[in-house]
């Protein structure tokens, strides 16, 4: 018996080519399945079952379901239509069953032959007039077998690959299984913590999964909620949060600057503020004003809402950097949502006299030379702009402070790589991330294991709530005239065109058309455009002047969507919303509603919407609260597209499944904890069995 104490070896260890029939060309084409071990074999779950434990009665058949059936041909003839066809009638004194073929041979047609018996396994569906079965798998019967066995187990069905046939993959496995039953498969989940959750030992789930019983409830084991690959996707959840775990505590050891600076910078700085801080704001900062005062780099995710006032706080903690003699750097994902940044920085801290020094993708060689002399020698003590700020040739005189707004759009690797930039003999930078995405707690405690997380809970006093309408565009006049009726009564307006075809030569086309025809019907209005497909140079003189109130309806694509800030206007149209994501339409409706008027969005959708499509734009209708939003957007559409997963690389699993298993998260974290106190010798093996080499950013 294998456990945690054997030092035996077992199958997890092993790789393919100890199995009969692998050698280096199946081995290759397995490890297209990412299947290099034996273990990784036992982890290829089937993706469905057939049950082949019974023959079923012809007569109890029904049109859709897969069946064992055995009996006798009573007729079988070549029919010539269209296609040339072997029709084949079988019966058991129950029922008939037709076998239709469209490719055989000599040797089948001398198979199915009338007086034959068969034993058949396929798919069933309606015929003409009888129930049949196309190129379903047969065998011939020989009259001494009365009743040959069926099979003891469900059958498996597994994803293949070019090369590796399903029948292959099935006796590899039952080569696995018998590896595991004879050495045993490691065990690192501690007896607790598998009674406490009620989870089978690993090599029970294992066993099941490949070889359920012919009485396990099929619809549970294919709808994934069976606790056998419960107990799989817990331990791949579980892995995957403590190697979060494990590089937040590898960073924790790292030496930081600790900023235990007088505080008079942000003194300076709250005073001038024509508000003051939210009580949430207030402790929030706090949080962070702690993690800057200790000599370990602070990693902390800060969630707020749009429109809760991130970028005050991000300030407050930029200055503690600055009043302890060192630098900070802010990054944001895009041009437009950097620069201003840069404007609201440059705005409150030029009065203090600190020099920010703006570094993008687009500054001329000259202009980049000079910033780059400027951040080297220290002179700028604060530095804004995209990614083009973590390049190599980037030199920081003292980076204390990385500063990272939009999370969700930058991966962990990326998080990873700014962790290592700027750090020097002073040790890491901080780091401190900000995002509007609001994310649920049991997804971010997942995602973000390796992040303290402080939430903005609260909006700035005086904001109306934005009243949201959905609309068909069969009432684009009305909306036109809405829109014409606000400006006149001095608002401004925002009218968003969404993504066509993933294309952004289209999407700015859409736009540029949309503006020429607003501009058409509302001859007294000032109509100004922006889409992602204008430079910077382009863009800036547009947003200065909507700002300036000099624009009265402003047609954009999503570009807008973060950062934005015009309070005087308070009427948004969103064509289309029925293409986005709730918790995107939500930052972008939190463009409106930032000042006293009462505001509104007006989602616009076209053609005839589905069930599913009109039920997410009523959450937008019904809440302003992100996450209320965000919640209801994981359950509608899952945590990849709340969190970015394309970019944050690590959510891949390979058993667990985010929306499926969201009820598992907090047991996880749960479990995580007890693990690290009590069975800290678990914690290595489980990593490196579900992550491997990817771990590799633990080291960091
Ligand atoms: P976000 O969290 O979306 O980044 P911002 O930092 O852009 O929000 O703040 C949105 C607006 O609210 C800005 O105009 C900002 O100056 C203002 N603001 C921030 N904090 C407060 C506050 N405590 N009281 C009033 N207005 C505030
Ligand atoms: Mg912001």
């Amino acid at each position: 018996m294998s456990g945690p104490e054997s030092t035996t070896p077992s199958a997890d260890s092993v790789p393919v080519t100890a199995l009969k029939g692998v050698g280096p060309t199946m081995a290759e084409r397995l490890s297209r399945l990412e299947i290099l071990t034996v273990q990784d074999l036992l982890f290829h779950l089937p993706l469905r079952y057939q049950d082949r434990t019974r023959v079923v009665p012809l007569g109890a058949l029904r049109a859709g379901m897969a069946a064992t059936v055995q009996g006798e041909v009573q007729y079988s003839e070549i029919k010539f239509g269209r296609r040339r066809m072997l029709l084949c009638t079988l019966s058991d004194g129950t029922g008939i069953l037709v076998l239709r073929f469209f490719h055989f041979g000599g040797a089948q047609k001398a198979a199915l032959t009338k007086g034959r018996r068969l034993r058949c396994f396929g798919e069933v569906r309606q015929g003409v007039n009888t129930l049949e079965m196309v190129h379903p798998e047969y065998r011939s019967l020989e009259p001494s077998d009365e009743a040959p066995p069926v099979e003891p187990y469900l059958t498996p069905v597994y994803r293949t690959t070019e090369g590796v046939h399903q029948q292959t993959l099935r006796s590899l496995v039952t080569q696995a299984l018998s590896l595991m039953e004879r050495d045993g498969i490691r065990e690192w989940l501690p007896e607790e913590v598998r009674l406490e959750f009620d989870l089978p030992s690993l090599r029970e789930a294992l066993r099941f999964l490949h070889r359920p019983p012919p009485d396990a409830s099929l619809e549970r084991l294919e709808a994934g909620d069976h606790p056998a690959r419960r107990r799989l996707a817990f331990e791949e959840l579980l892995a995957h949060h403590l190697s979060l775990r494990k590089l937040r505590a590898t960073m924790q050891r790292h030496p930081a600057p600790p900023f235990d600076g007088d505080g008079d910078l942000r003194q300076r700085f709250l005073s001038r503020l024509p508000f003051s801080l939210t009580a949430a704001q207030r402790r929030v900062a706090e949080e962070i004003g702690r993690d800057l005062a200790r000599p370990h780099p602070m990693q902390r995710l800060v969630q707020g809402d749009v429109g809760s006032g991130k970028t005050v706080v991000a300030v407050l903690a930029a200055l503690q950097a600055v009043e302890n003699g060192f630098q900070a750097a802010v990054m944001a994902p895009t041009e437009l949502l950097a620069e201003q940044h840069y404007a609201n920085f440059r705005q409150w801290l030029t009065p203090l006299g600190l020099e920010v020094a703006w570094l993008s993708g687009q500054l001329k060689p000259a202009e980049r030379k000079e910033v780059l002399v400027r951040l080297a020698d220290g002179s700028a003590r604060l530095a804004v702009g995209t990614h083009a700020l973590f390049q190599e040739a980037v030199r920081f005189h003292r980076l204390g402070l990385v500063i990272i707004d939009e999370q969700h759009r930058f991966g962990v690797h990326q998080r990873l790589a700014l962790r290592e930039k700027g750090s020097g003999e002073d040790g890491h930078p901080h780091q401190l991330i900000m995002t509007a995405t609001p994310i649920p707690r049991t997804l971010a405690m997942t995602a973000y294991a390796d992040l303290d997380v402080s939430v903005i809970d609260e909006l700035p006093p005086g904001r109306t709530p934005v009243t949201t309408v959905v609309v068909p565009d069969s009432r684009r006049e009305e909306v036109i005239e809405r829109v014409g009726r606000a400006c006149r009564e001095g608002r401004q307006a925002y009218w968003v065109c969404t993504l066509v075809e993933e294309s952004e030569v289209l999407t700015a086309q859409a736009a540029e058309d949309t503006a020429a025809l607003l501009a058409g019907k509302l001859p007294d209005l000032t109509v100004g455009l922006i889409h992602g497909r204008m430079k910077p140079q382009e863009r800036e003189p547009v947003m200065r002047a909507f700002k300036a109130g000099e624009i009265d309806l402003l047609v954009a694509t999503t570009v807008i969507e973060v950062g934005v800030d015009v309070p005087n206007a308070s009427l948004m149209i969103i064509e289309n919303p029925e293409r986005l994501g709730l918790a995107q339409l939500h930052q972008l409706r939190g463009r409106v509603g930032r000042g006293s008027h009462e505001s509104s969005c007006v989602l616009m959708y076209h053609g005839a919407l589905s069930e599913a499509a009109h039920q997410r734009l009523a959450v937008l209708r019904e809440s302003c609260d992100g996450f209320v939003i965000a919640q209801r957007d994981l359950e509608l559409r899952g945590p990849g597209e709340l969190l970015g997963t394309r970019q944050t690389g690590m959510l891949r699993f390979r058993i667990a499944d985010l929306q499926r298993d969201r009820g598992l998260l907090a047991g996880v974290a749960r479990a995580a904890a007890r693990i690290l106190a009590d069975h800290p010798r678990h914690v290595a093996p489980l990593v490196e069995r579900w992550i491997g080499e990817r771990s590799q950013y633990g080291g960091v």
